[in-house]
């Protein structure tokens, strides 16, 4: 995962998050420096981050509703945070995913990834081919590398007042054309997961980990529904 902040204006604030794919040719290529990056990777987190207490996991909301006082769970310390869209107090949040710039592959999972989403009783993501001019808005493009990292996926926010005010995935094809189906869907779900609000997980086998492969389960699990009405209920 790479971050970068930089104010650019006033409150203005852009935040480019990436993901690594272990389950790529340039990962399989040097899988023993994958190994040991990962096992790097566990033990500074033993080590270094702050011991969560209470429950990691919780079951999805049937509202946008939590306890007062509710946080989210599972959440990796280490991650930057992300900024909330502002969300309509009694209404769902809307936030449109532009597709215009995607070929048909990725155009096609933005969709499903969307809908997947959506599942949240907080929310609706819809993929459109050109978001409508007032509305939250995220444009998905494609990229042929990402300058030599190992990242497959990027999300860039950029926020005002501390909320989200728009934001930017890049999917890398040079990676995510070898990966499979599966594996590509969980790298859009992931971005679309961070373009919603959501940091990574620390469960290792769960769609917002840092690390996903052709392996990992698209779906995202019940905490992450959780973990959005958290960050979307207004009363918490
Ligand atoms: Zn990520």
């Amino acid at each position: 995962m790479e971050q970068m902040r930089a104010t650019a204006r006033g409150e203005f604030r852009e935040q480019v998050r990436g993901k690594q794919t272990p389950g790529t040719a340039q990962g399989r290529a040097g899988s023993r420096g994958r190994s040991a990056r990962l096992a790097t990777a566990a033990l500074l987190s033993s080590l270094l981050l702050p011991a969560c207490s209470g429950p990691e996991s919780a079951e999805a909301p049937a509202t946008c509703e939590t306890p007062a006082g509710a946080r989210t769970l599972d959440v990796d310390h280490g991650d930057s945070p992300e900024t909330p869209w502002p969300k309509p107090d009694g209404e769902e949040l809307l936030v449109y995913f532009e597709t215009s710039g995607l070929s048909e592959r990725y155009a096609r999972m933005v969709e499903e990834a969307a809908g997947i989403w959506s599942g949240s009783p907080c929310l609706n993501a819809v993929a459109v081919p050109a978001c409508p001019a007032e509305g939250n808005c995220v444009a998905v493009e494609e990229e042929y590398s990402g300058g030599g990292r190992n990242t497959d996926g990027e999300f860039t926010g950029w926020d005002s007042g501390g909320v989200r005010e728009g934001g930017r995935i890049t999917l890398y094809t040079r990676l995510l054309d070898e990966t499979s189906d599966n594996g590509a869907l969980a790298t859009v779900v992931h971005e679309l997961g961070h373009a919603l609000g959501l940091v990574h997980r620390k469960d290792g086998s769960d769609v917002m980990n840092a690390f996903t492969d052709d392996g990992t389960d698209p779906v995202p699990d019940s905490t992450n529904f959780y973990n959005l009405a958290v960050i979307y209920d207004a009363d918490a």
